[in-house]
């Protein structure tokens, strides 16, 4: 049937106008109530236990497509798309958009969750030209003032043992983000004020690269906590993102990490660990930490000499009435602290570092060696105090010739090199994990270590199993951030703990920050409250 001109101009702005004012699509579970927009599709009301918790409509997803050529990329949401459909079903809610010049289709459903939550997942097609880079979903646009109370309101990120920021703190310091598996040692964040808020958690039992964002805008008072998937540098490649999974919490971030635990306790990186792969018994035996340095400080002093080593342990033990003494014996390293990846010959020698070492352990005192983890260092310049000692370093030459080859090539092609950023820092590029050279060095580290007489090794500036991720196309790997990074860093870590286990049994490794998947080749850790 034709109808006229006339009749459409009427009846299409009517039609509009209803859809534009019909009612969003609902869903409801406990405590959190997520609201859709029937024609665009954004997510429209959030509430938790009541409270409205969204500062504006967020839209359902962001992806980002890259020119191979070019590498140019472009950030595409679901206002860019041609078509948008809501369909409602029973305990879900459908949001399907078109990117027509893209030629993608993208699909997010919200999904009613037995355990009193909701899940998000999101497929992206296959973009027939370009690079699907990543996929962030869900995006939330949050008001950063939960419940009207700015004093009561708090943001819980994964961040090590994890952190909490007031809002104080978010204005003054607004990036909040921990990429995972690494600086995030967890899949879960929240928002929350005195009546309670929001936790958004992962729910990836692969552990996917990703990363929890909870970036501050002051202009709009909002936190807009999102999850982005970082997906591997290949053309024409679909994805379909781990659930995601969003509940009311109480007003803590305990509450929220209640919520979490159930799951990760049921992952295959929290198993118990029995027989081989148990932690050696020593390490469970109260130890007091003590830190001491092997190489003179600027006053040309040691804080204990290397023969007072035994008087200082015997006192030590005396005083606090610890059982032993675990040292955190620095300078080890044969160019100086930090000085990754040639360490030996110890310093001063491995035959004095043994000699020390072998002093105290008839007083139950045991040493860790801080290993700087993937680190290359390619150049540092010396500083010096009267009670501190950083030596200069030039290894400009042997990276060229060993470690180029070796390190994490950026997106740009380039290796990546960071800058010093502190005082004990230099110029240093990451070894790439799945490369031969890495896989190796870290073993025969341990072995030499652990036959000086360190009984720990811990796996340092590499925090959570932090690494950027690598585009080169010579290491064996897939080009980009995928399951490779974290399967070549477990791969290495439990060849350390085995060498080092095959020279002594009371060898044991540790983590500085340690993210939850590491958790099988680790037998201790380090955490800095509110490393944040
Ligand atoms: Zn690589």
């Amino acid at each position: 049937m034709k109808y006229p001109r006339w009749a459409l101009a009427i009846v299409l702005p009517l039609a509009l106008c209803v859809t534009g004012h019909a009612s969003p699509a609902t869903l409801e579970t406990r405590g959190l109530r997520i609201s859709i927009d029937r024609a665009s599709g954004d997510i429209v009301s959030l509430t938790a236990h009541g409270v409205e918790m969204l500062a504006q409509p967020s839209r359902q997803w962001v992806v980002r497509l890259t020119d191979p050529a070019s590498r140019q990329s472009q950030w595409l949401d679901s206002g860019h798309a041609r078509a948008t459909e809501v369909s409602v079903g029973a305990g879900l809610i459908r949001v399907r958009s078109i990117l027509q010049d893209a030629g993608v289709t993208v699909e997010a459903v919200w999904k009613q969750d037995a355990s009193g939550g909701l899940t998000a997942r999101c497929s992206v097609s296959a973009p027939p030209k370009a690079i699907l880079e990543s996929v962030t979903c869900p995006v939330l646009k949050l008001r950063a003032t939960v419940d009207g109370d700015r004093d009561a309101t708090r943001l819980f990120m994964p961040g090590g043992d994890g952190f909490i920021a007031t809002h104080a703190g978010m204005v003054k310091n607004p990036w909040a983000g921990r990429s995972y598996p690494g600086w995030a040692s967890m899949q879960f964040m929240a928002l929350y004020g005195a009546r309670g808020g929001l936790t958004v958690q992962g729910r990836d039992r692969q552990a996917l690269p990703k990363a929890f964002e909870a970036p501050y805008d002051a202009g709009s008072d909002m936190v807009e906590m999102r999850i982005v998937h970082h997906l591997p540098f290949v053309l024409g490649r679909a994805f379909a993102t781990p659930t995601a999974l969003l509940s009311a919490c109480g007003p803590s971030w305990q509450s929220a990490a209640d919520i979490y635990k159930p799951w990760a306790r049921r992952q295959w990186w929290a198993r118990r660990k029995t027989g081989d792969a148990a932690p050696p018994a020593w390490l469970s035996t109260g130890l007091l930490t003590m830190g001491g340095h092997l190489r003179p400080f600027g006053m040309g002093k040691r804080p204990v000499e290397a023969d007072q080593w035994p008087e200082v342990v015997r006192r030590l033990k005396e005083a606090f009435g610890a059982s032993g003494v675990l040292l955190d014996l620095r300078e080890w390293e044969h160019d100086g602290i930090y000085t990754s990846p040639f360490y030996f010959p110890l310093y001063p020698s491995d035959e004095e570092v043994k000699r020390i070492l072998a002093s105290v352990r008839p007083l139950n005192a045991r040493a860790t060696a801080m290993v700087s983890g993937l680190q290359w260092m390619i150049e540092r310049k010396a500083y010096t105090t009267d009670t501190y000692n950083v030596t200069a370093f030039d290894g400009r030459e042997r990276f060229e010739r060993e470690g180029r080859q070796v390190c994490v090539i950026g997106r740009d092609g380039q290796p990546d090199i960071a800058e010093p950023y502190f005082t004990w820092d230099g110029a240093k590029a990451r070894m790439c994990p799945a490369h031969a050279f890495t896989q190796a060095h870290f073993p025969a580290t341990a072995r030499r270590l652990a036959e000086a007489g360190f009984a720990i090794f811990e796996f340092d500036q590499m925090n959570g199993g932090q690494c950027p991720p690598c585009y080169s196309s010579d290491h064996g790997h897939e080009p980009g951030p995928g399951p490779w990074m974290r399967e070549a860093i477990s791969r290495f870590m439990a060849a350390t703990r085995k060498a080092g286990r095959a020279v002594s049994r009371e060898f044991a490794t540790s983590l500085e920050d340690p993210c939850e998947v590491y958790l099988p080749h680790l037998d201790t850790y380090i955490s800095r409250a509110g490393h944040t």
